[in-house]
C-alpha cells in the first residue's frame, strides 16, 4: 500500500463518520470528531513551529489526547517519540536527548518530571492535558488532584513554552491539514525499544513499516468487517504492539477502540460486560490476572470472540481456561519492537499449535540460523530466528555500529532463540541472553516456567540463572501464589522433579506477593536477575 498512515483515519471518517472511534471512560468520539480535532492539533503545532522531521515525544497513557496527537504529528511529516508515562528522570532524559525532541505532550501528573530535565535536554515547550479533559462527568475519580474545568492545572504556569492542550485545541481550526508526507520510508517514529534487557535504543519505523504491519494483521484477521469491530485497548499505545495491533488496525477498519488508561482488573471486566469488544490484543500476564479474579465467572465476557497475546510465551493453561471464560479464540502470536512489532502469529480461525509463536505473516521470511557461524538450519534444529519482510526497521537512530550488528541484508537478528517445525510452524525457546548454562547445560527459563505455571497454586513464576560457585550458573524460580493456597520449597522440589530433567529443576524458590513488570505485562527477569547478581557482590 503506498499511502500515509493518516489515510487510515481519513478514509475511516469519510466512510463511517458518525461510526464511534473512541470510547473513553464514559466519553464518545466518532471518525469525524477525531480528525477534526486531529487536524486542530496539526496546525496548532504548526503554529507553535513545529516542523517535518521534527521529533515529538508523546508521554501519554491511553486516552483520545494521545490518539489526537499521534496522527496530527504524523500528518506534518513528525516524528512521534513514544514515551512511557511512567519514566523516571533518568530514563526521560536519555530519551529526549537521544531523539532530540523540542516538543513534548504530557499528562499534568507528569508535568513536574518534566519540567525538571527541561533545561538537561533539547526540550522546547511543554503541551500539557489532563485526563480530565475528556471526562464526561465532574466528579474525578481517577484523580486526587483538583483541576481547573479546561486548561491547564493551577499549579502549572502557563507560558511562552507551555501551553494546555485543550486551550490549542480550542484556537484551531478544524480545517482539513494536508499530509505532509512526501514517502512512506520516511521515518513516522522513533520506537524505543522495551528496555527488557538493557539500554533502551530508538528502532526507526516508517510509514511504510506501520502501514504493512497493519494490513498484514487484516489479511491475517480476516473475518473482520470494516466498521463492524470493537477493540479493547489496554495494551498502551506508547508500546509498539498497543500502537499498531489496537490503535492502527482499529482505525484501519473503522473500528471503535474501547481505551483504558491502565490496567486494572476489575475496570477491564467491568468495561468488556458493559462495552462489548470483540477483539482483545493483549499479553500473557493480562490473561492471567483475568481469570484468577475471584469474581471473574459474575461477568459476562461473552463479546469477546478474538484474542492476540504477544510479547512473552502464553502458557498453555491460560489459554485453555480464557477460551472457557469467554468462549472466543486466543491465540499466541511474537513480534519485536524492530519489526513493528507482529512477524508471527497462529491463525485465529485456522489450524493453530500450541506453544508456538504460529506462521510467518504474509510477505514476511523467517530463517533458523546457528548463532556460530549463521549457517541457515533445517527444520527441527535450534538456532536463532532471523526475520526479513517490508515491517523491519530502517535502523536504530544515530547508532550505527548496532544496526550493523541486528540487520545484514535486510535479515533483522531477534536474538531469540528458536526452532521451525516440517509444518513451518515457528517456537521460541528464549531469548539468547536469558539461557542459562548450568554444569555445561543449556536450560530455557521458559520451559521451566512453562511447567512451574501448569501447578494449580500457583500464579505467577519466572526462572533466572544465578551465579553458583560449583555449576557456573544455577536455576532459581520466584513464585507468586494463587490467593487462598500455600506452597513450600519441598513441594516444589517434589513436583518439578517429576516433569523435569534434573539439571532443570530449580535449585532456589522464592516467594513474592508480586514480580516486576514491564508496561506490557512482561515479567522483568532482568531485574530478579540483576537483584541475584547484587547479592552475589
Ligand atoms: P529490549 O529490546 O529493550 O531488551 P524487549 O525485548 O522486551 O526489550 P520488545 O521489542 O518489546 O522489547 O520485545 C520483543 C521480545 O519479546 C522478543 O524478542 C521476544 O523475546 C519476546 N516475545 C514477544 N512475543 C513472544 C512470544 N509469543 N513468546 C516468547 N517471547 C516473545
Amino acid at each position: 500500500p503506498e499511502t500515509p498512515l493518516t489515510v487510515f483515519l481519513e478514509k475511516a471518517a469519510a466512510d463511517f463518520p458518525d461510526r464511534e472511534a473512541i470510547y473513553f471512560m464514559g466519553k464518545r468520539i466518532s471518525y469525524s470528531q477525531l480528525l477534526q480535532d486531529v487536524y486542530r492539533m496539526a496546525r496548532a503545532l504548526e503554529d507553535l513551529g513545529v516542523q517535518k522531521g521534527d521529533r515529538i515525544s508523546i508521554m501519554l497513557p491511553n486516552c483520545p489526547q494521545s490518539v489526537i496527537t499521534y496522527y496530527a504529528v504524523l500528518l506534518l511529516g513528525g516524528i512521534v517519540v513514544q514515551t512511557n508515562p511512567m519514566y523516571k528522570e533518568r530514563e526521560l532524559e536519555h530519551q529526549l536527548t537521544d531523539s532530540g525532541a523540542e516538543t513534548i505532550i504530557c499528562l499534568d501528573l507528569v508535568y513536574t518530571q518534566v519540567a525538571k530535565v527541561k533545561d538537561r535536554t533539547p526540550l522546547k515547550r511543554i503541551i500539557v492535558t489532563s485526563i480530565k479533559d475528556y471526562l464526561p462527568f465532574p466528579k474525578n475519580w481517577l484523580y486526587p488532584l483538583k483541576l481547573k474545568k479546561d486548561g491547564i492545572d493551577p499549579f502549572i504556569p502557563e507560558s511562552e513554552d507551555i501551553h494546555s492542550f485543550s486551550g490549542l485545541l480550542k484556537k484551531a481550526l478544524p480545517d482539513p491539514v494536508i499530509s505532509r508526507v512526501d514517502s512512506l520510508d520516511e521515518i513516522a517514529l522513533l520506537q524505543y525499544t522495551g528496555g527488557t534487557t538493557g539500554l533502551a535504543k530508538g528502532a526507526m519505523l516508517t510509514h511504510r513499516n506501520i502501514v504493512v504491519n497493519v494490513v498484514q494483521s487484516g489479511a491475517w484477521l480476516h473475518k473482520g468487517k470494516r466498521g463492524k469491530e470493537k477493540l479493547l485497548g489496554i495494551v498502551p499505545f506508547f508500546h509498539v504492539y498497543g500502537m499498531t495491533v489496537v490503535m492502527n488496525y482499529a482505525v484501519y477498519m473503522a473500528a471503535t477502540m474501547v481505551l483504558l488508561p491502565r490496567f486494572n482488573v476489575e475496570d477491564a471486566l467491568k468495561v468488556i460486560e458493559r462495552e462489548k469488544p470483540n477483539f482483545f490484543p493483549g499479553a500473557p500476564t493480562m490473561y492471567v490476572a483475568l481469570i484468577n479474579h475471584p469474581d471473574i465467572r459474575k461477568y459476562d465476557l461473552s463479546s469477546i470472540q478474538a484474542c492476540l497475546s504477544g510479547s512473552a510465551p502464553l502458557p498453555l493453561v491460560v489459554q485453555e481456561q480464557f477460551e472457557k471464560l469467554t468462549g472466543g479464540r486466543l491465540v499466541e502470536g511474537y513480534g519485536l519492537t524492530e519489526s513493528s512489532p507482529v512477524t508471527h502469529a497462529n491463525p485465529v480461525w485456522g489450524k493453530r499449535k500450541h506453544g508456538s509463536i504460529g506462521l510467518p505473516w504474509p510477505d514476511t521470511d523467517c530463517r533458523i540460523v546457528d548463532p556460530g557461524d549463521g549457517r541457515e538450519l533445517p527444520a527441527g534444529e535450534v538456532g536463532l530466528l532471523q526475520v526479513r519482510g517490508p515491517q523491519v526497521m530502517k535502523g536504530y537512530w544515530n547508532r550505527k555500529e548496532e544496526t550493523d550488528q541486528v540487520l545484514k541484508d535486510g535479515w533483522l537478528n531477534t536474538g531469540d532463540i528458536g526452532t521451525m517445525d516440517e509444518e513451518g510452524f515457528f517456537y521460541i525457546m528464549d531469548r539468547e541472553k536469558d539461557m542459562i548454562i548450568a554444569g555445561g547445560f543449556n536450560i530455557y527459563p521458559r520451559e521451566v516456567e512453562e511447567v512451574l505455571y501448569d501447578h494449580s497454586a500457583i500464579q505467577e513464576a519466572a526462572v533466572v540463572g544465578v551465579p553458583d560457585p560449583y555449576r557456573g550458573e544455577t536455576v532459581k524460580a520466584f513464585l507468586v501464589v494463587k490467593p487462598g493456597y500455600q506452597l513450600t520449597e519441598e513441594e516444589m522440589n517434589r513436583y518439578c522433579r517429576e516433569k523435569l530433567a534434573s539439571y532443570k529443576v530449580p535449585r532456589i524458590y522464592e516467594f513474592r506477593d508480586e514480580l516486576p513488570k514491564t508496561t506490557v505485562g512482561k515479567v522483568l527477569r532482568r531485574v530478579l536477575a540483576e537483584e541475584e547478581g547484587k547479592k552475589a557482590n
